[in-house]
């Protein structure tokens, strides 16, 4: 049997790895830049937050669709895949699993340590065209011809412009039903920005609103940028953010009092005249030259930061194009998984997660229909 897998990013490598040790085929990794699991190698400041042993469905933007994959694949089930390939692992006080060595490149190693000679990476080729032939699949104008085809080939997040164009054009003759995609997990430009709090970095409660109704809060470290806000619980605003219908009115309330959200600010000033003690010195600059309410300090949204600036896309292939195995509906043997589905989490390992799990369900859909192997 000859497999192609579109893509050497975590879902392609994590699905190769599968296959290889259960499955006596061919199996073909295409990838279209030089080098394998880029986006991987700099996932969560490059040390790879690879999962959450506390995946909640509700941080994504498809819960029913992601209930239904833990019941086949959950967080133990991935870490277990990887403790079998002699990944140690250390989880934080959140749930993030990580490599123990904290090298994101670790995780990549024991991928491709683990995968036995029946694979074969093919560097330096881009995907551009696929068309049936018979019951078989051929890629490009590739002689070889496929039994089964799974397309792992991610999103344009993370990506300078020039490498974004027509991403995953070569499905476009499939017709499948898609929604556009977005830069999420992307820091926000906010309008009328003050200037004066670039390289602020401090701590404080974020919350979302549209149109004075709360959409979303989570507390965390923030960061003032040239012209817009990032931070971990930024990037979550903003996936929060894509998942609204219209994105008219939306803006961000700050509290900077993070250890003590009711503390009282009014009384604080009565009793030592300034804030100096308990605002970061950028904020009680801003706050000397134009007083403003520190626990509602507020930012209008005028979007996210580019792809290039995204962790992940929102957007992508929609999800009932794929059955529970993940294979097409439409199209028998051809399957989609990872990033380029239309399915995104917050941060914290979600979307590792996912990339791994739906490459799990496709490996053991495979092996299972293969009646000499088991996962
Ligand atoms: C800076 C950064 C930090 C992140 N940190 C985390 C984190 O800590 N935890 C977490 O869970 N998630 C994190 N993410 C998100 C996570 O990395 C992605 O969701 C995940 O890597 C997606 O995996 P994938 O295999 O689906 O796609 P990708 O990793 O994008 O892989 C797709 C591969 O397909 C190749 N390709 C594309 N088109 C073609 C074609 N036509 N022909 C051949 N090859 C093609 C691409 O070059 C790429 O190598 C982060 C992302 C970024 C950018």
């Amino acid at each position: 049997m000859n497999i192609a897998i579109v893509g050497a990013g975590a879902a392609g490598l994590f699905l190769a790895q599968q296959l290889s040790k259960n499955i006596a085929a061919d199996i073909y990794v295409f990838e279209k830049t030089a080098k394998v699991a880029t986006k991987l190698k700099a996932s969560g400041g490059g040390r790879a937050n690879i999962l959450n042993e506390n995946i909640v469905p509700d941080c994504y933007n498809q819960p029913a669709f992601i209930r239904t994959l833990l019941q086949k694949v959950d967080a133990k089930t991935i870490e277990h895949a990887f403790v079998q390939m002699g990944l140690k692992t250390v989880v934080d006080e959140e749930n993030r699993v990580y490599p123990a060595t904290l090298f994101a490149q670790t995780v990549v190693d024991v991928l491709l340590e683990n995968m036995s000679p029946s694979v074969h990476i093919v560097v330096n080729t881009d995907i551009q065209k696929i068309q049936a032939k018979g019951n078989l699949w051929q890629l490009n104008n590739m002689e070889t011809l496929f039994h089964k085809v799974i397309f792992a080939s991610g999103s344009p997040a993370g990506m300078i412009r020039k490498n974004r164009q027509a991403y995953n054009a070569y499905l476009d003759s499939l017709q499948l039903d898609s929604k556009i995609l977005q830069p999420s997990l992307s820091g926000f430009r906010i309008r009328q920005y003050p200037n004066i709090l670039f390289g602020c970095r401090t701590r404080a409660i974020v919350s979302l609103y549209q149109n004075q109704q709360l959409i979303a809060k989570e507390k965390g470290e923030i960061t003032f940028k040239e012209d817009g806000l990032s931070g971990i619980v930024v990037l979550n605003m903003s996936a929060y953010y894509n998942r609204l219908q219209d994105r008219q009115n939306c803006y961000l309330l700050l509290n900077f009092m993070y250890e003590d959200e009711d503390y009282d600010v009014e009384r604080h000033l009565k009793t030592y005249k300034t804030l100096s003690g308990i605002l970061h010195p950028k904020l009680n600059q801003l706050y000397r030259q134009k007083p403003f309410d520190v626990k509602n300090f507020r930012l209008d949204i005028e979007g996210v930061y580019d792809f290039e600036f995204a962790q992940v896309a929102s957007g992508g292939i929609a999800v009932g194009e794929v059955d529970e195995n993940f294979q097409l509906k439409r199209y028998k043997n051809l399957y989609a998984i990872g990033e380029m589905l239309d399915v995104d989490g917050i941060c914290g390992g979600y979307n590792l997660f996912f990339a791994f799990a739906s490459a799990y369900c496709v490996a053991k859909n495979i092996i299972d229909g293969n009646k000499n192997c088991q996962l």
